[in-house]
């Protein structure tokens, strides 16, 4: 697939985009070659492991050879997947600090696609794609829709609860290829909006409810207390964070839906998506990225199909296992089971919203502090410990007051203490440790349902 598109995705010192350089366009743009692809190509290699295996191998191999620091001794005859054995693991430590060495150049920075992880476990990382990415992404999601019995023209109704989203929002989303998507956001349906809110959403009927596991179980909630009529769709999709086996308990009780779960990272896009006919284990998109585990079991990933940046044998630090037995639906694409990555929770104001805490994230972090973290054991009251040294001349007082007023708390707290008092909670999520998870609202909710 060549990348000859002129669109832009212009941020982070990039090329200013012209007017028409437009992600939805350039979207648009991939909508043709990722049906192609899909039809030629993943359609078969999904049951065929031999193609599967090829296609991995010349991939490879290209990856390889643009690699910033390729041997440029290389021998044609060696096998990719014994010189790919060779290289070290990738941590995400490295990755971080040689951002800059691992871009190829290849790629015309008008064409580059950048995108930002969360920061999960500590800084963003802003990782460089090309065109390729939105061509595979489209051929991986409708084989996806494929195995799962969607149309392409799929009705979509995301949920968020981002406090920077509107109540909703009408999405044009090439993304799903040619679906239909409406986005709420659930945090901020009330009582006054809600006979709207459930007017609009039986107009477009959806048949898939879309959003990360939080977000999907703050919606129960709220259709579980009455605040919103069942939506009557067939399936939840859940991506973003793990998902924790009680959480898909009670959205399939709640929806008398399937709850289906995608595994997915900006470093590579969507990794793997849950098998409709053995749930809990997930097929790999193994012609973009090449999945091995470390000794301690922890994933390590290569992406094939981004010649804007070279990330060969990385650590995200997520774990899983890895089958390589054939599935019972005759697909040949190896399995991931037992994922464990990160898991976020929600913050609480003090009227008992919830909303998610990337607004706070992107703000503390803007400070450029060595350390930080955030708890909140309580609605409407959290506590933020800081590193900070004199240059940073933080005051604790009006950084209290605002942090207070903008997530509607009674009570911010602001600590500044050395980098050894510093308490870091352990997992996924060192940075936050909130009292409303998975864990928190799915048990809330089964006790309310077994009522
Ligand atoms: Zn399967």
């Amino acid at each position: 697939m060549a990348s000859d598109s002129v669109s832009v995705y212009g941020t982070d010192g990039l090329p200013r985009p012209q007017w028409w350089h437009h992600t939805g366009m350039r979207r648009l743009a991939a909508l043709a070659p990722g049906w192609r692809l899909y039809d030629e190509v993943h359609r078969h290699t999904q049951y065929n492991s031999e193609l599967c295996a090829d296609l991995q191998r010349r991939r490879l191999r290209t990856v390889l050879d643009v690699a910033a620091d390729a041997d440029p001794a290389h021998c044609d005859e060696v096998d990719p997947l014994d010189e790919l054995s060779r290289r070290p693991v990738m941590t995400k430590q490295r990755l971080l600090t040689d951002l800059d060495r691992l871009r190829t150049n290849l790629v015309d920075p008008v064409d580059v696609l950048r995108v930002s992880t969360s920061g999960r476990t500590g800084e963003p990382v802003v990782i460089d794609h090309e065109e390729q990415l939105l061509v595979e992404n489209l051929a991986d999601q409708l084989r996806m829709f494929a195995a799962y019995g969607l149309a392409p023209d799929v009705r979509v109704l995301r949920v968020t609860c981002d406090p920077r989203q509107d109540l909703i929002s009408f999405v044009p989303e090439p993304h799903h290829s040619v679906g239909v998507q409406l986005s709420m956001n659930v945090a901020k349906l009330d009582p006054a909006n809600a006979a709207f809110v459930g007017r609009l959403c039986q107009e477009f009927a959806p048949e898939v409810l879309l959003g990360p596991p939080m977000e999907q179980l703050v919606t129960a909630w709220k259709i579980q207390s009455g605040m919103m009529a069942n939506l009557g769709i067939t399936m939840i999709w859940t991506y973003g964070d793990s998902l924790d086996a009680l959480t898909r308990h009670v959205l399939a009780e709640v929806h008398h839906a399937s709850v289906r779960d995608l595994y997915s990272l900006e470093e590579f896009g969507p990794v793997a998506w849950e098998c409709p006919e053995a749930a809990g284990t997930y097929h790999i998109n193994e012609e973009r990225v090449l999945v091995e585990r470390d000794g301690d079991g922890a994933l390590v990933m290569t992406n094939l199909i981004n010649r804007a940046m070279s990330i060969i044998r990385y650590r995200p630090e997520d774990q899983a296992q890895l089958i390589e037995e054939p599935c019972r639906c005759g697909r040949t694409l190896r399995r991931l089971t037992a994922i464990e990555g990160r898991q976020r929770g929600l913050i609480i104001d003090r009227l008992g919203n919830p909303m998610s805490v990337e607004p706070l994230r992107l703000r503390i972090q803007a400070l450029g502090l060595p350390g930080w973290h955030v708890s909140q054991d309580n609605p409407g009251s959290i506590e933020v410990t800081m590193v900070a040294s004199d240059e940073h001349h933080l005051e604790t007082g009006t950084l209290s007051h605002d942090i207070r007023q903008a997530l509607n708390q009674n009570t911010a707290t602001v600590r500044i203490v050395s980098h050894d008092n510093l308490i870091e909670t352990q997992g996924p999520t060192p940075q936050f440790h909130l009292f409303a998870t998975q864990q928190y609202y799915a048990a809330r909710l089964q006790s309310q349902l077994s009522r």
